[in-house]
């Protein structure tokens, strides 16, 4: 087995192959050339930035403060970069995306418009074959899954979608082109995060919008504003405080965290405690009490909390029930919105329940459900994606004795630390399933990853290890935890795409790691200072 490899790689050999160049890629190229490996990153689309070079339909941004969605690995990075707004848009989190390539020269190294097909590992060689969509046929040492939690979109396989005649969209495959709905019948299809988002600014385009709710979801509100400059500059004088703060959070992001149950507090305060949090806006009303995701009956507190507001800012009581949620708040990812309920009480905007009816077929003309025909001259497919295994089963990944990860994984994810999967040596995922990752602010998960992976690639080079593989009972041990921790928390109990409900025949299985992120981050130091522990290496 050789060692890594530093030099004197052939033009399709390399140390390293990162499939996507996402934060997660170009975070991980970047580490890898310190480390004085040659690597080649293989990129589906077009350019860098992946979750936001895709996802560009309106009213697209981040709903964890900018501040803290930013790379941590560079101060003078961090110290130059001016975010614009309290909450990114899209686009300026993308020029952020292409500063960071230019800034750190990462393009040379990037092959874009090009899919990763198949890696299979060559037992013998002890080395990945990668096959490209460009009929290119590549070898490396290792690999690094750089493909995205949510990067898989998911088109249902309604009846009839090829007849349609008007325009389609996906949120999460969003045209370049500026797309004009002015005057235009317009069908929405979900009300996850991605419909929420758009549909209040496609109301204000579009002749009608139409929008068509299986299930309606809970939000909190953004409240977002430009970037207030003063805190901007506290930030940055100390940026390493935030971080601390945000370390310890369960979801890595600094927010304002009681952990008193929230039925000790009588209902006035609980009510007091709930309007300053929806006043604050973001995903910090989730810290109003410890116990929300714990305990059925201070979860309900919350659910009618946010369902009084439907009916504070809805004027149609009946639509207001429509839209009310009745499952577990913040069991299906909580959206945080701006104007969305509001955009209801619109002329121009109708709400279809499809929660008992389903949508029946696509037709040519627009779609049918309950016998009842729309017709659009665009429809909006929020349909959201296969999430954390999508994009990994996509490729034909075969590891150590030619065994297909498909198969491996055919009841649900299996990983050690959704970093590494047993028996496929050398390969390694970054916030695969069976991490923090969807659960967590993405950005300071993502580089955690990274960081972890670069200093194992280092300790192997230091102490000549030329193979690395998670053991089958650390990865089982692993799995068993997540799968308890998981049940522990009300999240796990409804059909949401964070046990692959969202998609039919998917394996029902909670796969992020639900125990919180500085309980994970402690778990990967302690591997690592018992010498890789759980990980066999040769
Ligand atoms: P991605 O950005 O998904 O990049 C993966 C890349 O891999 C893609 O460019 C894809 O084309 C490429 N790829 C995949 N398979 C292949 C293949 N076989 N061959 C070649 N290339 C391939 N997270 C937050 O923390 N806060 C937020 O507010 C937030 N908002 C989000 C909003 C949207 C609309 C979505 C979809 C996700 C959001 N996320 C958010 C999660 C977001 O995905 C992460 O924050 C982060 O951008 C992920 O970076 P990544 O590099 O890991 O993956
Ligand atoms: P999503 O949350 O999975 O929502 C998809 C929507 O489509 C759901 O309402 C779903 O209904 C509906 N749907 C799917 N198939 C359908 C069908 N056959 N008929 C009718 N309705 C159907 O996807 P998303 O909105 O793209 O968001 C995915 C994740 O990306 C988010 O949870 C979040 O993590 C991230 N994201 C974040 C932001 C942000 O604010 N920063 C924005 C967008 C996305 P059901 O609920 O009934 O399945």
């Amino acid at each position: 087995m050789s060692e890594i490899n530093a030099s004197g790689s052939a033009d399709t050999d390399f140390d390293l192959v990162i499939v996507g160049a996402g934060f997660a890629g170009l975070y991980m190229l970047h580490r890898a050339r310190g480390l004085g490996l040659t690597a080649r990153v293989f990129e589906a689309g077009g350019g860098v930035g992946g979750t936001w070079y895709w996802n560009r339909y309106p009213g697209a941004r981040c709903d964890v403060e900018s501040m803290q969605y930013s790379y941590q690995f560079s101060d003078e990075l961090a110290q130059e970069w001016q975010w614009s707004e309290r909450y990114s848009p899209q686009p300026e989190i993308l020029t952020y995306a292409n500063h960071v390539a230019d800034r750190f020269d990462l393009r040379g190294d990037i092959q874009f418009d090009t899919s990763v097909e198949a890696a299979h590992f060559d037992d013998e060689a002890g080395r990945w074959r990668i096959e490209t969509s460009d009929g290119g046929t590549w070898s490396a040492q290792f690999v690094v899954m750089a493909t995205g939690c949510l990067s898989s979109a998911n088109m249902p396989d309604f009846e009839g979608l090829d007849s349609y005649r008007g325009e389609t969209y996906h949120t999460g495959h969003w045209p370049h082109e500026k797309v004009d709905f002015a005057g235009k019948r317009v069908g929405v299809i979900g009300t996850g995060s991605s419909a929420i988002q758009s549909i209040p600014i496609m109301a204000e385009q579009a002749a009608h919008l139409t929008v068509f709710q299986r299930t309606p979801n809970y939000m909190v509100p953004a409240h977002n504003a430009p970037l207030d400059r003063t805190y901007e500059a506290e930030v940055k004088a100390d940026y390493d405080a935030l971080r601390e703060r945000a370390r310890i959070r369960p979801g890595g992001i600094d927010i304002e965290f009681n952990l008193a149950p929230a039925l000790d507090a009588s209902e006035a305060e609980r009510r007091q405690k709930y309007e300053k949090k929806w006043a604050h806006g973001g995903f910090g009303f989730m810290g109003s009490y410890g116990d929300l995701m714990l305990d059925g009956a201070a979860n309900d507190t919350a659910a009618e909390f946010v369902r009084g507001k439907i009916r504070d800012v809805v004027d149609d009581p009946a639509v207001a029930d429509l839209l009310s949620p009745h499952n577990v708040f913040g069991c299906k990812r909580l959206c945080v919105d701006t104007n969305y309920w509001q955009t209801y009480n619109r002329d121009n905007v109708t709400l279809v329940d499809v929660s008992e009816d389903p949508i029946e077929r696509i037709t040519p003309s627009g779609l049918c459900v309950n016998g009842q025909d729309y017709t659009f001259d665009a429809i909006v497919f929020a349909t959201g994606f296969d999430a954390m295994t999508g994009a990994l089963l996509k490729i034909d990944i075969r590891g150590a004795g030619g065994r297909k990860l498909s198969e491996k994984w055919a009841e649900g994810p299996k990983t050690y630390l959704g970093l590494a999967i047993a028996g496929f040596p050398n390969m390694f995922t970054v916030t695969g399933p069976g991490s923090p990752s969807v659960l967590t602010n993405m950005l300071p998960s993502i580089e955690q990853h990274v960081n972890w992976i670069s200093d194992c690639l280092d300790y192997m080079r230091q102490n000549g290890h030329g193979q690395i593989d998670s053991d089958q009972q650390a990865e089982d041990d692993w799995v068993a935890h997540v799968g308890e921790t998981a049940s522990l928390s009300l999240r796990a109990t409804c059909s949401s795409w964070y046990v692959g409900a969202n998609i039919p025949g998917k394996p029902r299985v909670f796969m992020p790691y639900m125990g919180g992120y500085p309980v994970y981050l402690e778990k990967c130091q302690e591997v690592v200072a018992n010498g890789y522990q759980g990980f066999a290496l040769s």
